[in-house]
Parts: C-alpha cells; sequence; structure tokens
C-alpha cells in the first residue's frame, strides 16, 4: 500500500486531504516526498507561526526535551509559569489556564463564564451569545457555539445555552441580549473558518458597551487570530478593548499542541482547585517552546506583518479574477470568480500551498516569511486567478 491508501485504509475518514505527503521543511518551504518544494502559505491552518524547523525555536523546545518532557500539574514547572507571566504582561489579562487545543481553551472559558455568572446573577444566567457564522471548535459544547448549522447536524442534542447573534448587526445583538439570561457574548475578531471576516470596529465597540451596561462577560476566541496574525500580540487590540476573557491555541505553540485561555481582572479567580484541569496542559515542552514564540513576537515584527499584509492586500485587490480580498494583517481570504479549489490546484502545480475558507482561498503564511518567497508565492496566486 502507497501512503494514501494506508492513510484511507486506517486513518478514520474526516479530512478531504490534498495528495500530497510533505515530508519535511525550513522555513516557509515544504517539501513533499517527492522532494518537490513548496512555498508554504498556510502554516498547517495558522499553526507554524516561524515557519517549519525554525531553529531558535527547535532549541528551545529540545533544551526541555531533553531535561524534563512532562511532569503533570501536580508540580510546578518554570515553562508553564513563565509562558502565564510573559502572557498577562503583554496582554493586560491577570491569569492563564492552559490546555491542549482551541477548543479546550473555549471550554475554559465558557466554564469560566457560566461559573462567574451563576455566582454573581444566579445558575439561570447561563446563556452564551456567540455570532452567526462563527468557529469555535468540534467538541459538543463547542460546537453548539459554532453559528454555523452544517457542523451541528448528525450531533444533537448539543450543550444547551447558546444563541446566535448575527455579526455586524447591532439591533439583532440587542434583541439577543433582551430576550436572554445572559453569562457573556463570545466572538472571533476576525472570523477564520467563516470566511476571513473582520468584525466592524463599532460592532466590537457595541458588543463592549453592551457588555458593560448589562455586566455580562465578553470573550475572544482568538485561536486563529492571535499571537502575531493580525498585526498585533493578539487582534483584540486592533480594537483597543479588553476581553475579560481571551482564548488562543494554534499559533502560540509553533506545531506542538497548546491552548492557553486568559483571564481577566473580573474573572481571575473564578476557577479554583479541582474546578477544571488538564493532565497535559501547561507541558513543559510546548510552554518553552511558546515562551520563545511570544518573545519574538515584537514590535518590529508586527510591523513587517503589517507591511507584508498591505503588499499582498495591494497586489491582489485589483488582480484579475479578484472579486474581493478580505482579512486582517497576515490572515487574508480572497473572493475569486474561478471556484478557489481550481486556483489552490494551480498553485499546488506550481509549488505554493494556499488552503480554503468557506468559498475563498486563504492565506496564512509564517509571520517570518521572506520577502522573495512572499512575492513569488503572490504572483503564482495571481496567476492562479487570472481569467
Ligand atoms: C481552529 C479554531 C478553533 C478550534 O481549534 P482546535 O485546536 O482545532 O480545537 C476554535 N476557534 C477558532 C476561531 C479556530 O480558528
Amino acid at each position: 500500500m502507497n501512503i494514501f491508501e494506508k492513510d484511507n485504509s486506517f486513518v478514520a475518514s474526516t479530512y478531504a486531504r490534498f495528495p500530497l505527503n510533505l515530508v519535511s521543511g525550513k522555513g516557509s518551504i515544504v517539501y513533499d516526498d517527492s522532494g518537490k518544494g513548496y512555498i508554504d502559505m498556510a502554516t498547517g491552518i495558522a499553526v507554524n507561526t516561524f515557519g517549519v524547523a525554525d531553529d531558535e525555536w527547535v532549541k528551545a523546545v529540545t533544551n526541555q526535551l531533553n531535561t524534563l518532557q512532562h511532569a503533570s500539574n501536580l508540580y510546578y514547572t518554570k515553562p508553564c509559569a513563565d509562558l502565564a507571566e510573559i502572557l498577562c504582561n503583554r496582554t493586560g489579562l491577570k491569569k492563564v489556564f492552559f490546555s491542549n487545543s482551541g477548543a479546550e481553551a473555549n471550554e475554559c472559558a465558557i466554564k469560566v463564564a457560566r461559573k462567574y455568572a451563576a455566582d454573581k446573577k444566579g445558575s439561570d444566567y447561563y446563556t452564551i451569545i456567540t455570532l452567526k457564522n462563527s468557529f469555535h471548535g468540534r467538541t459538543i459544547t463547542t460546537l453548539a457555539a459554532t453559528g454555523q448549522d452544517v457542523f451541528h447536524n448528525d450531533f444533537l442534542p448539543l450543550t444547551d445555552g447558546f444563541v446566535y447573534a448575527e455579526a455586524n448587526n447591532i439591533a439583532d445583538l440587542e434583541a439577543k441580549v433582551k430576550e436572554n439570561k445572559v453569562a457573556a457574548i463570545m466572538f472571533e475578531c476576525v472570523q477564520g473558518e467563516g470566511g476571513v471576516l473582520p468584525l466592524e470596529p463599532d460592532f466590537v465597540n457595541a458588543i463592549f458597551s453592551i457588555a458593560e451596561r448589562e455586566d455580562i462577560l465578553t470573550i475572544a476566541d482568538e485561536v486563529q487570530t492571535g499571537n502575531g496574525r493580525t498585526g498585533s500580540l493578539y487582534a483584540f487590540m486592533n480594537y483597543g478593548v479588553l476581553p475579560d476573557i481571551v482564548s488562543t491555541a494554534k499559533g502560540l505553540g509553533n506545531g506542538l499542541p497548546l491552548g492557553a485561555t486568559m483571564l481577566g481582572e473580573k474573572v481571575k479567580d473564578v476557577l479554583t482547585a479541582g474546578s477544571h484541569g488538564s493532565t497535559f496542559g501547561g507541558n513543559p515542552v510546548a510552554c518553552a517552546g511558546a515562551v520563545n514564540v511570544i518573545n519574538r513576537i515584537d514590535d518590529a515584527l508586527l510591523n513587517e506583518v503589517k507591511e507584508k499584509s498591505n503588499y499582498v492586500f495591494n497586489t491582489l485587490k485589483n488582480a484579475s479574477g479578484v472579486k474581493s480580498v478580505s482579512g486582517m494583517g497576515l490572515m487574508i481570504g480572497i473572493e475569486t470568480e474561478k471556484d478557489a479549489s481550481e486556483v489552490i490546484k494551480y498553485c499546488m502545480e506550481n509549488g505554493v500551498l494556499p488552503i480554503k475558507a468557506k468559498t475563498k482561498v486563504r492565506l496564512l503564511p509564517a509571520l517570518n516569511i521572506g520577502w522573495d518567497d512572499l512575492k513569488k508565492a503572490v504572483e503564482i496566486i495571481k496567476k492562479g486567478c487570472e481569467i
């Protein structure tokens, strides 16, 4: 059996994989089993923040790997404490719960919001308003939080207590707040899986003013938008707001499984010993790598992200076959005249790997992608869109 046959026979059929067997890489170039190189414009879905086999990150991770790979949360370990301190100092949030994925980071956010509201207002205040077209994960509860019916079918009943408001519709949000006993409003600053759609600043401001007026918590799902992706360390910073709870994962681990739920002043002590936990969460190897990742996302790198973003937007927005370009920073969606799959196929054949978001071509390159690689990739994507 070749690898495609073996995988199709023995791995659960949950993925429609591209017909590529990736074996290695360096920076923004990944290689398949024939030795062909590709410019990586997807980074494993916004995960490989500094590309593949990044020297500094590998060093941080292997040092820890050769020292202590795991201890469990029954004990203290330095990388976990260091990472939590750095995240709090850089964001203004106060405490961090570590887990292993985006879905788990959101599960924690939801548990914190429910407990805070139950303690403060009563156990009937459990509803969480999320947005239509959102994506928050694949567990039964984060599926319930996800405002897209296509993901819900076949798995009912989901966890109770989620209500969906229309993104960028303040009147609808006000109505949903009025009709329900609400614990929190949860949102992505840029809906990633939903098609790379940023929220309008007025709408984000409305979320925060309604939340303050009604004593409702705000939860920013920064699983995809976080860790420098949008040109700020976290996307909420682009809007000048400070959420009560911020969840993140993907790019924080740079390829190792790591989720974080950051808790603001109001909720920092809602969870107490025994009320939540994770065996792997805060794993020293993943955390040692993440300390390196966050420390390198400085103003110089963020400015570079913005410059590269401007370059991609400016090059593609009026190109032939491109209907629109949306997104923020290096999280970019291209609406094409052609079917997005056709454009992606052309790019793959020509050594570039973008992915899809709904009907769009989505770009999520490494934050430190070289200008040469970026320009080469954008030229090929532009050609692929051309009609
Ligand atoms: C990817 C993603 C998730 C789920 O993360 P997993 O690590 O796959 O569980 C949740 N929210 C958003 C916004 C995401 O992009």
